[in-house]
């Protein structure tokens, strides 16, 4: 199949994909029955062609871009690939998909248990007191969480503005910081790619309102002083933040709330099962400890003891930080994490995490002579490795990323956490076989070998992909060109 040529250019005047039925109305009656302002001026613009090429065009677009069900897809921080098609299933069924959001609760208890279950699971898997469903990303946890933060410091007469932040975390967290009007103090990583104690103690003062820690962080590895620093925070009178996006390393084993964290934020859309490619649709549920339960955004979901415990959304919360998204946050999100989570059951959920950790070690130790590792031992759910060595040699990071295209592989995470040069950030999904590492880490090492053997050929690629290089800042500062063609 040529695939340089649009369907456009394929279409030949007369030919049709489908035979209509015949029919006794003349074209001229049937005109005749619809009003003028309805009628087309000009004819529709759109290309004539038979069934099967039509299949063949919708077919050929949809294996242009790498995706999970045509390859390995080792991109790392997005978390987790596996979204098994029955929990979309689920979620698409017509009683969920039907029911309105404004139903009367009595009429929708079903829908309203699965609500109310699934925060009951959260609770278990991740040790805190209370949940809600509300916020729709991960970013917008964070910034309930901040606006949690805030409340509580309010609560206490008290306006602190400072929140303390690595340098290794996502984007997002600043952002969200700001957001919430707080400024961030960003303090430094350790040699290890941890954050100790001492340097908590270091930055933290009276003006201190909360410290955001993503855990396992975003290098891959377990914050080992957590317990003294949520000490410190607390002693300081400041709250301690988890950015839970990589929970799906510590399900099972640790739960956060018993720690010492106060606040966290699932992405139930990366570690509960909804596909996230293309930015949506997200689910960023947020625990919270006890005595933080008063500040959750309303409304809140609630069994009515009086009345057969039946559910109801509960808006009368005076200490609420209000209402931050309509209704009770991305329903199929939520009916695919509760699928997933009730398929696995408290065996399964820990061996997701069991896994994931096993097949990031494996693939880092497959690599582990070729490339650079800036922080040595096991590592969680994912690692980074640095191609500062390959860098020396005139390929950089990005470089060995293309190339990779070639082989059929989705490229890993490049250039993040920013405190490691020409990083590789490589999550492997706990589902992948033994040998989809093993021919994934050979195809890496014999690309590495490319910049000794085929320094041209690596700083060229990709060279089977549809299109090859593309000018990346154009793209990202120009968008209205790029989409004109
Ligand atoms: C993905 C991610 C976020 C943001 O979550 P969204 O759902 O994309 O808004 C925050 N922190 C980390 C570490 C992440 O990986």
């Amino acid at each position: 199949m040529n695939d340089k040529i649009l369907i456009f250019e394929k279409s030949k005047n007369g030919v049709s994909g489908c035979n209509l039925p015949e029919t006794s109305i003349s074209e001229a009656e049937l005109l005749d029955k619809i009003p003028n302002k309805f009628r087309r001026v000009e004819a529709a613009s759109l290309p004539e062609i038979t069934e099967g090429e039509a299949m063949r065009h919708f077919v050929g677009l949809s294996v242009k871009n790498h995706h999970i069900d045509r390859g390995f897809y080792p991109l790392g921080s997005c978390t987790k690939k596996y979204n098994p098609r029955r929990n979309d299933r689920a979620a698409g069924m017509r009683q969920f998909v039907s029911c309105h959001p404004l139903a009367p609760c009595k009429t929708a208890q079903g829908t309203l248990q699965i609500m109310y279950d699934l925060s009951e699971c959260l609770k278990e898997i991740s040790g805190f007191d209370e949940i809600s469903l509300q916020p729709v990303a991960g970013a917008q946890g964070e910034f309930v969480g901040l606006l949690i933060i805030r409340a509580y410091h309010l609560s206490k007469g008290r306006l602190r503005k400072k929140i303390l932040i690595p340098d290794s975390a996502h984007g997002t967290n600043p952002a969200s910081v700001t957001m919430a009007g707080f400024e961030t103090v960003q303090i430094p990583s350790n040699e290890k790619g941890r954050i100790s104690a001492e340097t908590v103690e270091k930055y933290i003062d009276e003006d201190t309102a909360g410290l955001m820690l993503t855990n396992p962080n975003t290098v891959g590895l377990f914050e080992s002083e957590i317990e003294k620093i949520a000490e410190i925070v607390h002693k300081a009178g400041a709250l301690i933040y988890m950015d839970g996006a990589n929970l799906n390393a510590q399900m099972g084993i640790i739960k956060p709330g018993k720690i010492g964290f106060d606040i966290l934020h699932f992405n139930l859309h990366k570690t509960f099962s909804t596909p996230h490619g293309g930015g949506g649709p997200g689910a960023g549920a947020v625990g919270v400890v006890k005595e933080l339960g008063k500040f959750l955004p309303s409304p809140i979901l609630r069994p009515d003891v009086e009345n057969n415990n039946l559910l109801y959304f509960d808006y009368d919360c005076p200490d609420s930080i209000g209402s931050i998204h309509t209704f009770y946050g991305n329903l199929a999100n939520s009916i695919r994490a509760y699928a997933y989570i009730r398929t696995l059951g408290s065996k399964g959920i820990r061996r997701v995490s069991e896994n994931a950790v096993l097949n990031a070690n494996y693939l880092k130790a497959l690599l582990n002579d070729e490339f650079e590792f800036p922080y040595d031992g096991i590592c969680q759910h994912e690692f980074v490795l640095s191609c500062s060595r390959q860098k020396k040699k005139g390929a950089k990071a990005l470089d060995i990323a293309k190339r990779l295209l070639d082989f059929d592989y989705h490229a890993p995470t490049v250039y993040f956490p920013l405190i490691v040069p020409e990083a590789f950030m490589i999550e492997p999904t706990e589902t992948e076989s033994k040998e989809t590492l093993e021919q994934f880490a050979k195809t890496l090492l014999a690309i590495s070998g490319e910049v000794d053997t085929n320094l041209e050929k690596l700083t060229g690629a990709p060279f089977t992909t549809p299109v090859k290089r593309l000018d990346e800042i154009k793209a990202a500062r120009e968008h209205d060109v790029c989409f004109k063609g």
